[in-house]
């Protein structure tokens, strides 16, 4: 007799009198004897009790299991096929365990104390993997698997749980009346109402939805979500190279999607563009959204007063590496808490275009409130383009020329 069944001699005797099967048998002491699958250590320890003339025999309704083992093969059909019609590039198969079942093994692992154990989770998850392993033809991932499916043993259904893909890229804005993102109604939070017209949200589409809504019939996925480095407000545009963004599709069916056909479709009108369409990993999107990188604004601005072009000149070349005190805008306030935040406008360039209207080029930090500090906000933000001018200036347009981050 083998040494370990003889140190857990009377916990194994006992617990195969009471008439677990093989599988719950073995499973007690799973942990023992390594390249062993549990029904076949079960098995040995009744033959061993034979031997001592003890007919311990497994009854036919297992008291622990139910008999659960012997859906094995339909657990993992079931597995297999959810799994096959997705695209992956490998799999993990979990399974969900009547809670019945769950609370009478660890009424026996307290019972006995029993030190190397093996639950009924891990044993049902190992078994349904390897029976559906040749159906799947992919690998098996523990830490990242693209998709996993949980097997229901109570009713023997799967349920996919698969990763959402990150498409990382640039956009750029060329309408002044579409958000970034989806803005929900916010009388009915998106279900449709008579003050959004049924849509359940406030503009048409946005930069998120001409792309998104693409991208998830594509991958024939669940929900898209998108994350910009910042944001321009609805009335700017965004031009130049553009603004990084990271679109993510969630439980996509298909995920290795061309990007090219994307990129294409989605540049098809003249609200958006998108340029620079890579995979990334989902690490990518708090990088991007922590990322403080400075920008490029023009805007184009009217004066309440006659410009001089000399002075206006000289105005913005004295806004060389200034450091500003922006107090939060009036217009902003609601929603964001009251502080004075430090920025600084790195440089300046103005062009004059008539008495009362120019425009300025500048590059300032992120974060920079670039129409406060043209009007100066009423004295909160500090010092202002207006307040050295000496003449009380508006933004009329905003665009943002360029966004400075380099991808590591
Ligand atoms: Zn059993
Ligand atoms: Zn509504």
């Amino acid at each position: 007799m083998e040494q370990w069944i003889i140190d857990n001699h009377d916990t194994a005797k006992e617990l195969a009198e009471s008439g677990l099967c093989d599988h719950c048998l073995g499973r007690m002491f799973g942990k023992i004897g390594t390249g062993m699958t549990n029904d076949i250590r079960g098995r040995m320890i009744r033959e061993a009790l034979e031997e001592e003339g003890i007919s311990a025999p497994a009854e036919d309704f297992c008291p622990l299991c139910e008999n659960v083992f012997e859906m094995l093969p339909r657990f993992a059909e079931a597995a297999a096929e959810a799994i096959n019609g997705v695209e992956s590039d490998n799999f993990l198969i979990g399974s969900r365990v009547e809670p019945e079942i769950a609370e009478r093994e660890k009424g026996l692992k307290e019972k006995y104390n029993l030190e190397s154990f093996e639950s009924i989770k891990a044993e049902l998850n190992r078994e349904i993997g390897k029976l559906a392993l040749p159906m799947i033809h992919r690998p098996v991932e523990f830490k990242t698997p693209q998709v996993v499916a949980l097997v229901d043993t109570r009713f023997a259904d799967v349920t996919l749980d698969i990763a959402p893909i990150f498409i990382a890229g640039r956009y750029n804005k060329y309408s002044r009346e579409i958000p970034q993102t989806i803005w929900p109604c916010r009388e009915c939070h998106g279900k449709g109402c008579p003050h959004c017209f049924g849509q359940g949200k406030m503009y048409m589409t946005s930069v998120q939805e001409i792309i998104g809504d693409i991208a998830l019939e594509m991958a024939d996925g669940q929900e898209h979500f998108f994350h910009g480095m910042g944001r321009e407000d609805i009335d700017a545009c965004m031009l130049g190279t553009g603004r990084p963004f990271v679109l993510e599709i969630s439980q996509p069916r298909k995920r290795n999607i061309n990007l090219d056909e994307l990129e294409r479709r989605a540049n098809q009108g003249d609200k958006a563009a998108y340029n620079g369409l890579k995979f990334v990993q989902r690490e990518a999107v708090e990088r991007y959204k922590g990322a403080a990188s400075d920008k490029v604004y023009h805007v184009h601005v009217n004066a309440e007063g006659k410009v001089n072009k000399e002075v206006l000149n000289n105005v913005a070349l004295s806004f060389t590496d200034v450091s500003i005190d922006q107090r939060t805008p009036q217009r902003v306030e609601h929603r964001r808490a009251d502080l004075i935040r430090k920025r600084k406008i790195h440089w300046c360039k103005a062009e004059w275009i008539s008495d009362d209207s120019f425009d300025l080029e500048l590059e300032t930090d992120s974060g920079t409130y670039v129409k406060e500090f043209v009007s100066g906000d009423e004295g909160r933000s500090v010092p202002s383009f207006s307040e050295r001018l000496g003449i009380q200036c508006k933004v009329e347009t905003l665009d943002v020329l360029a966004i400075k981050y380099e991808e590591q």
